[in-house]
């Protein structure tokens, strides 16, 4: 528990159970490939859930690597339903078969989330494999058909921003109600094709699609947590809801198939906590000056324009995966659509909401302003 009272809890756990992967995606945040000469053992796997479970851990994101390609994954489903977590699976669809969808029901699983970053030649060139695209049609397809309930997942880079709308009216034909979109960070293979992040204009470009896509209703469009923020996009991105900025390390805990503990598990390896074989999770997630970047947060962790920024007791810099990749630091974020704005001459419009926060947290900050 900290100082403040707010108790650190791995409530929301993404774990990679393997990093063998079919697929070879140019965006790829690990560079996967290979299953790793350590992995867990299933008796070692087994064991991490019921202490997960023990420490209060309600939602068990199942990940990759390509999860499927880990023989015992029903196993390890089948425990963590047992221990009542809430499973979740993200797959690249290519194994998914008729069968597995009926594994996917028998476990229990809230929702599959199934990547799909374009239309046929796009994605197959960003997965770098030709039959992939057509795999994934598929596995939606058999998804709606049994009846599983999932969600596409799509990570936007300058290569896929302009296939949005294409994809929208793809999915929408194929039956599919939610869409996931992630924007696409230097991490992983990623740092080889760092010309493919979004530049500043693009991602502006991708917000206001994104507002567009949201307000046509069709769709549950679910916006990843590495964009937006604040500003007056920002806030209509989120129907005016403040944004609490990252939580890894507080709520949120990634785990590696070599049981390496992160706080999330798409921040670098700088960030490795610790090993499971070494200490236990719970060791590690209670250990003093643990994840210290985000539960030991001042002012001072932030750098550049999150500095003085007027929300930063609430945003803390936004994604810290996304601020690292991009500044080297923990909270020095260009992505932040309020900085954006604000170079543009455009003043933020805060929701009440937001305003009764600042005058809690930063009511310096109203002072300064004319929105208080
Ligand atoms: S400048 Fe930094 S702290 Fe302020 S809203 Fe943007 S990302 Fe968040
Ligand atoms: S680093 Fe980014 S993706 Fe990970 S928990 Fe924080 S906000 Fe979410």
């Amino acid at each position: 528990m900290s100082s403040n009272g707010f108790t650190f809890r791995p409530e929301n756990v993404v774990w990679e159970i393997t990093f063998a992967c079919n697929m070879q995606c140019i965006h790829c945040g690990t560079s996967a490939g290979k299953r790793r000469p350590d992995e867990l053992t299933t008796d070692e796997a087994l064991n991490l859930v019921d202490e997960l479970a023990d420490l209060g851990c309600k939602s068990l994101t199942i990940s990759g690597g390509e999860p499927l390609l880990r023989k015992d994954w029903r196993e390890l489903a089948a425990r963590a339903k047992e221990r009542e977590i809430t499973t979740y699976l993200i797959t690249n669809g290519f194994a998914v078969s008729p069968a597995v969808a009926d594994d996917f029901l028998r476990l229990g699983f809230k929702r599959i989330g199934v990547s799909i970053d374009g239309t046929e030649e796009v994605h197959n060139y960003i997965r770098q494999r030709p039959d992939s695209f057509a795999k994934c049609l598929r596995t939606i397809d058999i998804m709606h058909d049994k009846g599983v309930e999932y969600c596409v997942v799509t990570q936007v880079s300058n290569a896929n921003l302009g296939e949005l709308d294409a994809m929208y009216e793809m999915l929408l034909e194929h039956g599919c109600t939610g869409w996931r979109i992630q924007m696409t960070t230097t991490t992983g293979r990623m740092k080889d094709h760092a010309n493919m992040v979004l530049s500043l204009d693009n991602y502006e470009r991708l917000i206001d699609k994104l507002i567009e896509l949201k307000k046509r209703g069709k769709m549950l469009i679910d916006v990843g947590e590495n964009i937006g923020y604040y500003g007056c996009k920002g806030s209509d991105l989120f129907d005016g809801m403040p944004y609490f900025g990252c939580y890894a390390g507080l709520r949120v805990a990634g785990i590696e198939s070599n049981g390496d503990v992160k706080g999330c598990l798409s921040m670098p390896e700088q960030f490795v906590e610790g090993n499971i074989r070494d200490s236990s999770f719970t060791e590690i997630w209670n250990k003093p000056n643990g994840f210290a970047y985000n539960r030991q947060f001042t002012k001072e962790t932030a750098s550049g324009a999150c500095h003085d920024c007027r929300y930063l007791p609430l945003c803390r810099g936004g994604c810290a995966t996304t601020s690292v990749s991009q500044s080297g630091c923990r909270a020095d974020n260009p992505f932040c659509m309020y900085q954006i704005e604000l170079k543009n001459g455009i003043e933020p419009i805060d929701s009440e909401n937001t305003l009764n926060l600042l005058r809690r947290f930063n009511p310096e900050a109203l002072k300064e302003s004319k929105a208080g």
